[in-house]
């Protein structure tokens, strides 16, 4: 469904795990949580590349 690529050229997809919260929002997850990981903060989410170490803020306004 939803898939990451980072300049490198690592790519991974995000999937659909059928569960929703009640809001009927659907938890998705990280196909291969070695190629990348997300931190979340206060008032931005950070994707970070495992191959490369680069790492890709996304702004919460
Ligand atoms: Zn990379």
């Amino acid at each position: 469904m939803l898939s990451f690529e980072c300049e490198c050229g690592n790519k991974t997809r995000l999937y659909a795990t059928g569960d929703c919260d009640e809001q009927g929002r659907e938890y998705i997850e990280i196909e291969d949580d070695e190629r990348l990981s997300v931190i979340i903060g206060d008032k931005s989410m950070l994707l970070r590349c495992s191959f490369c170490g680069y790492t890709y803020r996304l702004e919460q306004y």
